[in-house]
C-alpha cells in the first residue's frame, strides 16, 4: 500500500514538472514576463546595404553610409 501512494506521489511530481516546464500562452502574464527578459526581447533585423541579406543589428556594422552584413562589405560600401 506504501509503494502505490510512493508511485501516485512520483506519478503527481511528473506531472507537475512537465506542467510547469511546458510554456504556458497567456494563462499566466507573470511568469511569461518573467521568462522573457530584456535579454530576450527580439532584435532588429537589419538588411546589408551592399548584399542585401538581414542580419541581427548586433552583428552587422554600421557607418555613415548606413549598415552591412561584415566588415568586407562594409569596405565595398553602398551598391547603386
Ligand atoms: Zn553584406
Amino acid at each position: 500500500m506504501r509503494n502505490l501512494l510512493i508511485f501516485i506521489l512520483v506519478l503527481v511530481v511528473i506531472w507537475w514538472v512537465r506542467r510547469a516546464l511546458s510554456k504556458p500562452r497567456g494563462s499566466d502574464p507573470r511568469a511569461a514576463g518573467r521568462r522573457g527578459g530584456p535579454k530576450n526581447a527580439p532584435e532588429p533585423m537589419l538588411a546589408c546595404d551592399q548584399c542585401g541579406v538581414h542580419v541581427p543589428e548586433s552583428e552587422g556594422v554600421h557607418d555613415d553610409n548606413g549598415f552591412f552584413c561584415c566588415e568586407e562589405h562594409r569596405r565595398l560600401g553602398v551598391r547603386r
